[in-house]
């Protein structure tokens, strides 16, 4: 039977080693890690994404801030907004609340972050770094699901990883970091032919597709880790929604573990943002801003 890998108690875990670091750096500092949100615009939904990470933030003992601007504010504005974050020493992470209107261009204004205070790991000095293995913030969600495989798969040299999904976010950087753990990695696309079949040569699937249960029992070799990133609403018959993964999860019993969806990779990501707002406050702590 299949173990289920819990992103809750990982993360759990995770948030209460950091509340701990986060005292001590307050404590030899005389400062908390703080974490500032840029949000632009009414979206419903980024609202509540940014008011859970500032909830997280604090409950965690840092520091957190929202910058609200309106949907119809200029991409000049939202520009010296955040050169004045970057120059602002009191302020170790810098995040911006994506998408953004249609008048911002998103890439530009992830380019004009500083990358040391880059804690969504979007800017591409921190893709280089990532992509040459020499350090830098990694994305949120792909250093959840690292850490989610590798506690029931400490070692990965010499695995072969298919990755389903070649997004900015999620599929290119968890490719990475399979390959600087030593992993073979396939990363696949709307184009790859025999998807199944490439999956059932898989020690470890991460599922980053955003298609529902496209991932089948079959697909998945007996004895393999399945990490499903995927969240997806579906309608239900009787009016209802529910959130589902990528991974047809009921019919992988014979898989060795997989992350559960929703409480796998999900409630991973906004620890992960967590961790690397702590790293970049330590690291800005030494060298100064
Ligand atoms: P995206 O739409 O940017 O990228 C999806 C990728 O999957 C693309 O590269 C596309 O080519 C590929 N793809 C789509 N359908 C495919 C198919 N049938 N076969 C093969 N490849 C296919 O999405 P994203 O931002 O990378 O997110 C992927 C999923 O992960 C979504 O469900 C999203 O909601 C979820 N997500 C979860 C978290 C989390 O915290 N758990 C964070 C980010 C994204």
């Amino acid at each position: 039977m299949a173990s289920i890998i819990s992103g809750t108690a990982a993360a759990e875990g995770l948030l209460a080693d950091l509340t701990r670091d986060v005292a001590r750096f307050s404590q030899v500092h005389g400062y908390a890690p703080t974490l500032v949100a840029v949000l632009v615009g009414d979206d419903p939904a980024s609202h509540i994404y940014v008011r859970k990470k500032i909830e997280q933030c604090r409950k965690v003992g840092m520091e957190s801030v929202e910058h609200r601007l309106p949907a119809d504010c200029s991409e000049e504005d939202l520009l010296a907004l955040i050169a004045a974050l970057n120059a602002d020493e009191r302020v170790h992470g810098i995040l911006v609340q994506l998408p953004l209107p249609a008048q911002i261009d998103s890439g530009k204004v992830l380019d004009t972050i500083d990358p040391r205070k880059d804690v969504d790991g979007f800017h591409p000095v921190n893709v280089g770094r990532l992509s040459t293995g020499t350090g830098g913030l990694v994305p949120c969600t792909p250093m959840g699901c690292m850490i989610l495989l590798r506690s029931v798969l400490p070692d990965l040299k010499g695995k072969q990883a298919v990755v389903i999904g070649k997004s900015n976010i999620v599929g290119k950087p968890v490719a990475m970091l399979l390959l600087e753990q030593g992993c073979t990695v396939t990363v696949c696309g709307r184009h790859t032919r025999n998807l199944a079949e490439v999956c059932r040569d898989a020690d470890i699937i991460v599922a980053a597709a955003g298609t529902p249960h496209l991932v089948k029992g079959y697909w998945v070799k007996a004895g393999a880790v399945v990490i499903d990133v995927g969240i997806n609403r579906i309608a239900l018959d009787d009016g209802r929604s529910r959130i589902v993964g990528d991974v047809a999860s009921d019919e992988i019993g014979h898989a060795a573990a997989f992350t559960p969806v929703p409480g796998g990779v999900g409630p991973m990501t906004i620890a992960c943002l967590l961790l690397n707002t702590f790293r970049a406050a330590e690291a800005q702590s030494l060298v100064g801003v």
